[in-house]
């Protein structure tokens, strides 16, 4: 009798067990890797609701390449290009407005060595594409002369956008990522997690709390000129913050000896030639858009080049640390970025 009653337990123990829901109290480590914004994206998520945080994460990923890809259906910066020129304004998605209000005002305070209009410029070199070239001199002096942010202007009351010159265009590669990182961060939240790593790339990573050891993360730093490209030039220890690598080794070609990459400098045309080889930024999560901010800065640092650049950062919040690696491979630091910097490779020395 005793031994029906001992059976008849487990069996009810193991339907309770079945109808709770899946995963409940249980913490889930989960990790996917998929392509989407031009890019290898990982998710790392730890928590209850980590593969469901993963998912709409994912999902979100694509949502946002959508709208800020320059070309498709659902593409704002296609509508904005067809009516550059004409004088309409052009509603748009409320998140390519916010990625375009944030984006004016660095433009504005970097003099316009941010500059989202770049996008004939971009364009006329076609870095990382099939049709890459050196443009002749004509080609580039059409090209800038459509480039300029005051040539951008913004309607807060309607979200609308418009483009003042026939033949302007816009591009979102220096900031669309890190806006996405910072939107996937808000999805961890809504999901409780509070550790995990959202990887789009170096040029967008966001660590949040701590890392399956209960340490901060540790990520490394590409060294910007070893051939061996797992070789580092530091690794930076985060937590709780975006951290965001620009370098002239991430897509180039080579003519004649020159390097010619992707970060461009809207003042001259041409990629940025003001010293730097790399440069990484920290942004702490307490920053409004900390992802966003931290994308577009290496970018714009990148091409003020090392001394400017630091002297930029140092006018920024301290809640925004930097690096700038220059071509003789000296780290410039600003806000005391030199105190993340761990396991630093022996080809690199700090300027002070
Ligand atoms: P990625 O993550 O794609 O390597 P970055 O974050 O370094 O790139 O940004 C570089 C991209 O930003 C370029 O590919 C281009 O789309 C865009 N871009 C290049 N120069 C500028 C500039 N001066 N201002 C704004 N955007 C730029
Ligand atoms: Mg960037």
């Amino acid at each position: 009798m005793r031994r029906i009653w001992l059976a008849a337990g487990i069996v009810l123990l193991l339907v309770i067990l079945a109808v709770l829901p899946a995963g409940c109290g249980r913490a889930e480590n989960i990790q996917k890797t998929v392509m989407v914004m031009d890019t290898v994206a990982t998710l790392t998520a730890s928590g209850e609701r980590a593969d469901d945080a993963v998912r709409e994460s994912i999902e979100r990923l694509r949502e946002i390449e959508a709208m800020a890809s320059p070309k498709g259906e659902h593409s704002d910066l296609q509508k904005l290009a067809a009516a550059a020129g004409n004088g309409a304004w052009i509603p748009l998605h409320l998140e390519v407005f916010h990625m375009l209000e944030v984006s004016q005002e660095y433009s504005r305070i970097s003099n316009g060595a941010w500059d989202v209009t770049a996008g004939p410029l971009v364009e006329l070199w076609g870095i990382g594409t099939e049709q890459a070239k050196v443009p002749t001199a004509g080609e580039l002096a059409e090209a800038k002369a459509k480039v300029g942010w005051q040539k951008l202007e913004l309607d807060p009351e309607t979200k609308s956008a418009r483009l003042c010159e026939a033949g302007m265009s816009l591009d979102l590669g220096g900031i669309a990522k890190g806006f996405a990182a910072d939107e996937v961060r808000k999805i961890y939240e809504k999901y409780g997690i509070k550790n995990g790593l959202i990887n789009l790339g170096a040029s967008s990573i966001y660590a949040l709390g701590k890392n399956a050891k209960g340490e901060e993360w540790r990520l490394g730093i590409r060294h910007p000129r070893s051939g061996d490209t797992d070789a580092r030039l530091a690794v930076v220890a985060i937590s709780d913050a975006a951290l965001s690598t620009s370098g002239d080794y991430e897509r180039f070609f080579e003519r004649d000896g020159v390097r010619y990459h992707h970060i461009l400098d809207p003042r001259t045309g041409r990629p940025a030639d003001n010293g730097a080889a790399s440069d990484t930024i920290v942004v702490a999560g307490e920053l409004p858009d900390a992802g966003m901010i931290s994308d577009l800065l290496t970018t714009t640092v990148f091409v003020l080049g090392p001394e400017a650049g630091r002297a930029f950062l140092e006018q920024l919040p301290p809640e925004v640390r930097g690096m700038i690696c220059d071509r003789e491979l000296r780290l410039w630091t600003a806000h005391g970025c030199h105190e993340c910097l761990q396991q630093v490779h022996q080809d690199f020395a700090l300027v002070e």
